[in-house]
């Protein structure tokens, strides 16, 4: 067998999309642009964007106002179109629906919960939670007010059945909604800021119905402003500028400025290794640093001096790192690095996002904020 060389990583830019999203997603967003005609001239609000979402995932989209996240919404639901790029639900190429396919695909599979609620006004909770069942002729007619009364219940709103939503409080409008999204059982809810509206305690009761329903099997996408609602999601997407940040940028570094993290998301290449490769050492030759997204490498000394860890301060033989480790030529002084050697196990995998000497440098050399952030988040520290 070849001795592996030892700069021998396989770049792959632009990332493919089923290097960004693995195995099978339910949702798939390939390379999204939206560009809007304005007064002004054309205004891109989504700048290729890809991403997925798996079955039974509750993921939050975060971002400033005006960061993209109510359009990416209005993708994925066909209330708009792409300007490029591929929408596909599971075997549905959304962007390729016309309006009434489309307007009978969304009432099946899609519920969708908005901000301001969206209730018709002189309809009672009740018929406003038959009507999407009424629309794509869902359920028996004799069954439907049944399964209605059901899904108020579920809410708490059983009661209420009879008001008109005006009757009734913000909260209660948007179970309400909730329980309409629900009409006919689709296995994903799309929510763009279905809380911006409530206070706490009911935004609490919806963000609670939320949880059980992902409980159940449905796959939840909920755009919010609350960063306290989306750290209790399972995934967050951040967006910033029509431009999702890498999520393990956004993972590792969550006290960079999004400007910052979006360089970093930039930056960073996937270099892929396979078992017993070795890894350029960060501050050795071009590579400057790199964040593990996927399987592991072996961080180990050829001379017998020990390396310390940098979150225990052990002193370990050897170090493991992991998806979401990052290494950087800050945390290996130079007389260590050459003693050290990164090694892919044998039988594995190995991806890293990996940036350039000179680039990171510079970008470091502009601002000590970085710097400090960029080293204190090191998988361990080797540097004197
Ligand atoms: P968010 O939901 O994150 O606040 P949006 O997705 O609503 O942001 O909007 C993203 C950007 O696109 C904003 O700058 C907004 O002004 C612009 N935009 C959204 N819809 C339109 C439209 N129909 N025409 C022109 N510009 C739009
Ligand atoms: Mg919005």
């Amino acid at each position: 067998m070849a001795t592996p060389s030892r700069y021998s990583g396989i770049s792959a830019a632009p990332q493919p999309f089923n290097q960004v999203c693995p195995g099978e997603p339910l949702i798939r967003l390939e390379n999204i642009v939206k560009t809007f005609k304005t007064p002004a001239g054309e205004f891109q609000a989504l700048k290729g964007v890809t991403a997925c979402f798996y079955r039974g995932e509750f993921v939050s989209v975060v971002g400033k106002s005006g960061s993209g996240k109510s359009t990416l919404a209005n993708m994925i639901t066909g209330i708009d179109h792409p300007t490029s790029g591929i929408v596909r639900v599971e075997d549905t190429l959304i962007h390729t629906l016309d309006e009434s396919s489309m307007s009978i695909w969304r009432g099946r599979n899609l519920g969708i919960v908005f901000q301001f609620f969206q209730l018709l006004p002189m309809l009672s909770l009740l018929e406003n939670v038959v009507l999407p069942m009424d629309f794509c002729n869902m359920y028996h007619p004799d069954q439907r007010e049944e399964r209605a009364m059901g899904l108020l219940q579920m809410v708490g709103l059983e009661e209420f059945s009879d008001k008109l939503p005006t009757e009734i409080s913000g909260g209660q409008q948007q179970s309400t909604a909730v329980a309409r999204a629900l009409a006919n059982d689709p296995p994903i809810i799309i929510a763009d800021e279905p809380t911006g509206n409530l206070d706490s305690r009911t935004a609490e009761s919806v963000f609670g119905i939320f949880t059980t329903l992902v409980q159940q099997g449905k796959t939840i996408i909920m755009v919010t402003h609350d960063a306290s609602l989306a750290r209790r999601t399972g995934r967050t997407l951040l967006l910033s500028d029509g431009e999702l940040i890498n999520e393990r940028v956004a993972h590792t570094f969550p006290d960079l400025s999004l400007k910052d993290m979006l360089w970093l998301t930039h930056q960073l290449k996937p270099q892929q290794f396979t078992g017993g490769q070795l890894l350029p050492i960060p501050g050795e030759g071009h590579t400057g640093a790199f964040l593990v997204s996927d399987g592991e490498v072996l961080l180990r000394p050829v001379q017998k001096q020990p390396i310390s860890s940098a979150s225990s301060g052990q002193v370990l033989d050897q170090r493991r790192l992991l998806p979401g480790d990052w290494l950087s030529y800050l945390n290996l002084a130079d007389s260590r690095a050459a003693d050290m050697e990164l090694r892919v196990p044998d039988g594995s995998l190995l991806e890293v996002l990996s940036i350039e000497l000179p680039l990171l440098q510079h970008w470091l050399s502009e601002s000590e904020t970085r710097r400090q952030t960029l080293q204190a988040k090191g998988a361990i520290n080797a540097a004197p």
